[in-house]
């Protein structure tokens, strides 16, 4: 294997097991290196550090395995087999519940690859040239998992890997083949397409805020803001809301919604969805009009020069849920940019809240579920924070 050798004293955050090599550490590169190929990484010091897959960029290499010991050459295998084994221990595998995520990347000690399962089906992400490069023995270690009765394997990396690697990736089944499938969630259906649909077809990462939701839902007007497949809509409609309205700017998402609704709730009255921008809806409805406003938008910022329009872009959308709640009314907000810490999201949120001059309190601090675990070496792993606010 070759050798990517450090620049004196850059071996700190790998022995504090960060599994990222920036490439400023980097003293040498061995010759004919490629991209996502598997690298050893040592340090000026002559010591074996980890292993890991190469590629161009700010992240150089992103590590499998630390210290001196050989890389098992079944570390995929291994690593998906422990990553299933916690799935099944926290029950999320069950006869109304067949769609989780089984690999959350680092939080999975598999930097750059993500797995999600609908039924019978995994749906893979690579976010590094070396997950594209493994991704058949990924695949295969997929299907050959006991008892997990997945059948298909389709890869959907065409947006996630960095454009900078050209490998000009193709989505398309690396196993079988399925295309779309009802999936459960809580005992509810929720039609999946991840080949047309954003990520791998479904967030799956609001399960447990979507149950939460349900407990708040008696008898409330609820407005599901961003609604994207509707699945706070559907969750609200079982907890018992008077009405729902769902909306998003994409007129695919709304239908999306409706077909949902329609599945779990066949020929229901109590709900409506419009295809319209977040703002312009807020300020076209009178304020109290709602009891229970969900505000789940897309990341703001995606990246560390987007941070500030972001945390400008979440206090103005707060501010208008604010302004627009009803007296005694609650508010759902959440924030799945990576970089937004939890404190920047409070502060835009609180900063909101006092600028609309209502009184709130904080009754439950969300964040993401147990199957999107965060390695504590790789706090980035932590995106997903929510709040849910009463609101006098
Ligand atoms: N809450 C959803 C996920 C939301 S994803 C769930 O639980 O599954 C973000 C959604 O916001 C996308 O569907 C996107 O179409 C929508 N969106 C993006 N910009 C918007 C805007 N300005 N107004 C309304 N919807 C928007």
């Amino acid at each position: 294997m070759k050798k990517i050798l450090l620049r004196p004293g850059k071996e700190e955050s790998i022995q504090r097991h960060h599994p990222w090599v920036f490439s400023g550490a980097i003293a040498r590169l061995p010759e004919d290196l490629q991209e996502g190929e598997m690298v050893e990484v040592w340090s000026s010091k002559g010591t074996k550090l980890a292993t890991g897959h190469y590629q161009i960029g700010s992240i150089a290499v992103r590590i499998i395995e630390f210290g001196e010991r050989q890389i098992n050459p079944d570390i995929f295998e291994e690593r998906i087999q422990n990553a299933f084994e916690l799935r099944k221990s926290l029950d999320l595998i069950r006869p109304d519940n067949n769609c989780y995520r089984l690999v959350h990347g680092e939080g999975d000690f598999l930097p750059g690859l993500i797995v999600d399962i609908y039924g019978d089906t995994a749906v893979m992400q690579a976010h590094s040239p070396g997950m594209h490069h493994d991704r058949m023995r990924i695949a295969d270690a997929l299907v050959s998992l006991q008892n997990a009765g997945i059948r298909n394997v389709y890869y959907k990396s065409d947006t996630t890997l960095p454009f900078k690697a050209n490998l000009a990736p193709e989505n398309g089944y690396l196993i079988g083949k399925y295309d779309g499938c009802l999936a459960l969630e809580n005992g509810l259906q929720f039609n999946i397409d991840w080949l047309k649909g954003q990520k791998t077809g479904f967030f799956i990462d609001q399960r447990e805020n979507r149950r939460l939701l349900e407990k708040f839902s008696g008898g409330r007007n609820i407005l599901n803001m961003f609604c994207y497949t509707g699945g706070f809509s559907v969750y609200a409609l079982r907890g018992g809301a008077s009405k729902v309205v769902s909306v998003d700017s994409s007129s695919k998402a709304i239908e999306l919604t409706e077909a949902n609704v329609n599945l779990n709730f066949p020929g229901n009255t109590r709900h409506e969805a419009v295809a319209e921008d977040a703002f312009r809806y807020l300020d076209s409805i009178p304020k109290g009009e709602f009891d229970l406003i969900i505000l789940d938008p897309p990341a703001f910022a995606k990246h560390r020069n987007a941070l500030k329009n972001g945390l400008i872009g979440y206090r103005k959308l707060n501010l208008k849920g604010f302004e627009k709640i009803r007296k005694g009314g609650f508010i759902f907000t959440f924030s799945c940019s990576q970089i937004v810490t939890k404190e920047m999201f409070r502060l835009a949120v609180f900063t909101a809240a006092s600028q609309s001059g209502r009184k709130v309190r904080i009754l439950h601090q969300l964040s993401q579920p147990a199957d999107h675990p965060v390695d504590i070496s790789h706090p980035e792993g932590e995106y997903l924070k929510g709040l849910v606010l009463y609101v006098e």
